[in-house]
C-alpha cells in the first residue's frame, strides 16, 4: 500500500489510478495540439477547434478528477450529489473553453499565460465543486495551506503549458508543455486531496457498493477516452492532409509541372550537392547539357498539345532510365540536363547511351510519329569547371558544338569552345564598333524579269568590312546582330539608306530589304516604315520587304496583321527563301504576297536533278495559279536561266545577272542615274522636320 499526498493507492485501486493517469496524460497531449491548431487558424476553423479543445480537455480533466475520487477510500460510504457532479463537469468544459479562446486571441503578449491562468483556475473550480458534490459519512475538514497551494500551482502551470506552446510550433514544444499540464492537473488534485481530510463516521451501512463505483469508473474513464480520442483523431486527419498539401505544393515547387522530372530550381540545388560531394571526396561529376532538336518545329507544325506530348513521352523516358547516382531535370522549354557521380567512362557512356535510347526513339501518335533527337554537351567538374556557374556553362558550350555538328549528337567540353566563345564575344564588339564607325555598306544586286531582260529592282544586301579580317559575309554577322540585339539597329539603318539612295534613282526602280525575325517581333515596324519612307521620300510602292517563313511562322497572328498595315502602306512584301522553310501553303493562302522568293538551292541542282525541276515547276505552277510573280534566286548559268524561262519563271537575281556591288560601282555601269538633288525626296511639310535624320540629309546630298 502506498500513500501519494494523501491518496491511498492499494492493489483494490492502483488500476483505476493508472488508468486516471492515462486519461490524464492523453487529454493533456489532446489539448496542446487541439489549441495550438485553434490558435494558428481563423474563423470558422477556429471555432472549430476551440470547441474540440474545450470537450477534450473538460471531459479529460473532469474524467481524471472524477475517476480519482472513485478510487479514492475515505474509510466510509460515499455518494455524489447529481447536481454538483454536472457543474463541474460543466465547469471544466466552459473554463477551459474560455482559456482557450482567450490564449488564442492575440489580445496581449500575455494572452496564452493568461488564457492558461484561466483554465488553471478552471481546473481548481472544477475539482473543488467536484469535491462539494462528494458526499461521505463523517466529518470534513480542510488544510487551506494545501488548498490555497493547489489552486496556485495548478493557475501557474496551466499557464506555463500554454506559454510555452504559443511560443514555438514543434513536436518538443508540445510534449512540454502538455507534460506541464499533465503536472498542473495532477498536482491540483494531489494536493487538494491532501487538503482534504475525512474523518469516518458509520451512520448506515450498504451506504456504497465499492464493485459498483469501479464499474463506474471505468465506464467514465471509456467515454473520456472516447472524447479525448474522437478530438485526437480530427487533429492526426487534418494533419495529414495538411501535410499532404504540404508535400503536395512541395513537389510543384521542386518540379515541372509537365514531366513530373526536377525543375531548374531543384536541378540547381542537387547539382550544388553533387558538387559539395565531389570536392569533399575527391570525385568527379558529370554534367549533360540536352537540347531537343527542331523542337520549335513541332510546335508549329502540329501545334501545341503535340509538343507537351513530346516533353511528356521524353519526360517519362528520362525519368525511368536513371540509376543510382544519377538524375535528369527539366531546365527550361527544351532543355534538360542529367547528372552523374562519375565512376569511370564506361559508366558514363552507359548513361549517355541509354539518354541518346530515350531520346531518339520515335514517337507515335495516332496519326504521326516523330523521331525526337538532341544535341548532348558534356562537361566535367572539378576538370572543366571549379563552380556550378561555369560547369553549366561549358556543357552548353559543348552542346552547341553538338548542335552544330550534324556527325555527332554527343559532344565533351574542350578549352577550344572557349576560344570561339571569346572569338564571337570580340566580334560582336568590333560590330558594335563598326555601326559607330561606318565600316557598313549596303551592296545592291540586280533583279531582272525574264520574259523581257529588263531590270525590275535591286536587293540591298548588308556588307561588313572588317579592318582586321576583312569582308565577314552576313551569315556570319547577322546572328550575331541577332543574338546580342544590334539588329534592330543594324536593320534599320539599312532600311534608311537604301530607301535614301533609292529615292534618287532615275529610273525609279524597286529597292528590296531584307527584314529579321527580331525587327519583325520587336521594333514597331509599321511606324518605323513609314517614317523613313516619309524621311527619304521613297514612294511606299517603291519599296520591297523581303521576309522567311520561319519569320512570320513565330507568331503567325502578330505578323499577318503587321503585314496587313505594312501592305495597307503600298510597301511590297516578298516571302524570302522559299521552299527551304514550311513552304506551307497555308501560309500563302493566309496573306496576298507581292512575290515569292524561290531559293538558289533549288536552282543550283535544277540542271542535274529531276527531283528539284519538278520542285521549281510546281512552285511555279503554285504562283501561277495564286496570282503572285515568282523570283528565281542564285542565276549563275545561261542553262539555268534558259530553263527558268521556258518553265514559265518571272524574275531572276543571280552572279549571272549581277553580282552584289556597292553603290557607287552600280552608278558606273550606267544601269542608273541620279536625279537630280532634293527632287526625290518630298520636302518636309512643318511638323514633320523631326522625322527627318541629320544623317540622312547629309547622305542625300552626297548622292546627289
Ligand atoms: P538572301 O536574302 O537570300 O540574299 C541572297 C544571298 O545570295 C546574298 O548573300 C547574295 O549575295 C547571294 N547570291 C546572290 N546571287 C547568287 C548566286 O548566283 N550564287 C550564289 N551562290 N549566291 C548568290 P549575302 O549577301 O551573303 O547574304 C546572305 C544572307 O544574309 C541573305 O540571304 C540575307 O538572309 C542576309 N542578309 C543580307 N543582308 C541583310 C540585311 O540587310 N538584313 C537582314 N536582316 N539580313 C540580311
Ligand atoms: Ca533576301
Ligand atoms: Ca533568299
Amino acid at each position: 500500500m502506498i500513500t501519494v499526498l494523501g491518496c491511498v493507492v492499494n492493489e483494490h485501486n492502483i488500476w483505476l489510478v493508472l488508468v486516471a493517469a492515462m486519461v490524464c496524460a492523453f487529454g493533456s497531449w489532446a489539448v496542446i495540439c487541439l489549441f495550438e491548431r485553434a490558435a494558428r487558424t481563423k474563423g470558422m476553423q477556429r471555432a472549430g477547434w476551440h470547441f474540440l479543445t474545450a470537450v477534450a480537455a473538460g471531459a479529460g480533466i473532469w474524467c481524471t478528477h472524477f475517476i480519482a475520487m472513485l478510487a479514492y477510500e475515505p474509510g466510509a460510504p460515499v455518494t455524489f450529489d447529481p447536481v454538483l457532479t454536472i457543474l463541474s463537469l460543466l465547469i471544466a468544459i466552459v473554463g477551459t473553453g474560455a482559456g482557450s479562446v482567450f490564449a488564442a486571441s492575440g489580445l496581449t503578449r500575455f494572452a496564452p499565460a493568461l488564457g492558461g491562468a484561466i483554465t488553471g483556475m478552471a481546473i481548481a473550480v472544477m475539482h473543488y465543486t467536484g469535491m462539494m458534490a462528494y458526499r461521505v459519512q463523517g466529518t470534513i475538514g480542510w488544510d487551506m495551506g494545501y488548498l490555497i497551494a493547489s489552486i496556485v500551482l495548478s493557475v501557474g502551470l496551466s499557464a506555463a503549458a500554454f506559454h510555452l506552446v504559443m511560443r514555438k510550433s514543434s513536436r518538443g514544444h508540445r510534449y512540454m508543455s502538455a507534460s506541464v499540464l499533465l503536472l498542473a492537473i495532477v498536482t491540483l488534485h494531489f494536493t487538494g486531496m491532501t487538503a482534504f481530510q475525512v474523518t469516518p463516521m458509520l451512520i448506515d451501512d450498504g451506504f456504497s457498493n465499492p464493485a459498483a463505483m469501479q464499474a463506474l469508473a471505468l465506464a467514465v474513464a471509456i467515454v473520456a477516452l472516447v472524447i479525448v480520442g474522437a478530438g485526437l483523431a480530427s487533429y492526426l486527419i487534418d494533419d495529414s492532409a495538411r501535410s499532404e498539401s504540404l508535400d503536395r505544393l512541395r513537389h510543384m515547387a521542386l518540379n515541372d509541372t509537365l514531366t513530373g522530372l526536377p525543375n531548374r530550381a531543384s536541378f540547381a540545388d542537387r547539382l550544388d550537392h553533387e558538387i559539395d560531394l565531389a570536392s569533399e571526396t575527391g570525385g568527379k561529376v558529370v554534367l549533360i547539357g540536352i537540347d531537343l532538336n527542331k523542337f520549335k518545329d513541332v510546335n508549329d507544325l502540329r501545334g501545341h498539345g503535340v509538343g507537351d506530348m513530346m516533353l511528356r513521352v521524353l519526360g517519362e523516358r528520362l525519368f525511368g532510365l536513371t540509376k543510382e547516382g544519377e538524375f535528369v531535370a527539366r531546365t527550361g522549354g527544351d532543355e534538360f540536363a542529367a547528372v552523374q557521380r562519375y565512376v569511370d567512362q564506361a559508366t558514363l557512356e552507359d548513361f549517355l547511351d541509354r539518354l541518346e535510347e530515350a531520346l531518339f526513339a520515335p514517337i507515335v501518335g495516332h496519326d504521326f510519329e516523330i523521331i525526337p533527337g538532341a544535341s548532348l554537351g558534356v562537361a566535367f567538374y572539378p576538370d572543366n569547371a571549379d563552380s556550378r556557374e561555369i560547369l553549366i556553362n561549358n556543357a552548353d558550350l559543348a552542346m552547341y558544338r553538338a548542335k552544330a555538328n550534324v556527325a555527332h549528337n554527343v559532344c565533351y567540353y574542350d578549352q577550344s569552345m572557349d576560344d570561339v566563345v571569346r572569338a564571337r564575344r570580340t566580334l560582336a564588339n568590333d560590330l558594335r564598333a563598326a555601326i559607330e564607325n561606318n565600316e557598313l555598306d549596303v551592296y545592291y544586286q540586280v533583279q531582272t524579269s525574264i520574259s523581257t531582260n529588263q531590270i525590275r529592282g535591286f536587293e540591298a544586301l548588308l556588307r561588313w568590312k572588317h579592318p582586321e579580317h576583312g569582308f565577314i559575309p552576313p551569315s556570319d554577322f547577322i546572328p550575331l546582330a541577332e543574338e546580342n540585339g544590334l539588329i534592330l539597329q543594324l536593320g534599320e539603318w539599312v532600311l534608311r539608306e537604301a530607301c535614301a539612295r533609292a529615292a534618287s534613282w532615275k529610273p525609279p526602280y524597286k529597292v528590296a530589304v531584307n527584314l529579321s525575325p527580331a525587327q519583325f517581333v520587336h521594333a514597331d515596324l509599321t511606324k518605323l516604315i513609314i517614317e523613313v519612307l516619309m524621311a527619304t521620300g521613297l514612294p511606299a510602292n517603291r519599296l520591297e520587304l523581303e521576309l522567311t517563313e520561319s519569320t512570320i511562322f513565330q507568331d503567325k497572328e502578330r505578323s499577318f496583321s503587321v503585314l496587313r498595315q505594312i501592305k495597307a502602306l503600298g510597301v511590297n512584301i516578298a516571302l524570302d527563301d522559299f521552299g527551304t522553310g514550311y513552304s506551307s501553303l497555308e501560309m500563302l493562302r493566309s496573306f496576298p504576297f507581292d512575290k515569292i522568293k524561290l531559293d538558289r538551292s533549288f536552282i543550283s541542282e535544277a540542271e542535274e536533278s529531276l527531283q528539284a525541276k519538278s520542285i521549281i515547276r510546281a512552285v511555279l505552277a503554285l504562283g501561277k495559279s495564286l496570282d503572285i510573280p515568282i523570283l528565281a534566286e542564285g542565276i549563275e548559268t545561261e542553262g539555268q536561266l534558259s530553263l527558268l524561262g521556258d518553265e514559265g519563271c518571272d524574275e531572276a537575281q543571280g552572279y549571272l545577272l549581277g553580282r552584289p556591288i556597292p553603290i557607287e560601282q552600280l552608278l558606273e555601269t550606267g544601269k542608273i542615274s541620279l536625279i537630280e538633288a532634293g527632287a526625290g525626296r518630298q520636302l518636309p511639310r512643318p511638323g514633320q522636320s523631326a522625322l527627318v535624320a541629320d544623317g540622312d540629309q547629309d547622305q542625300t546630298s552626297r548622292t546627289a
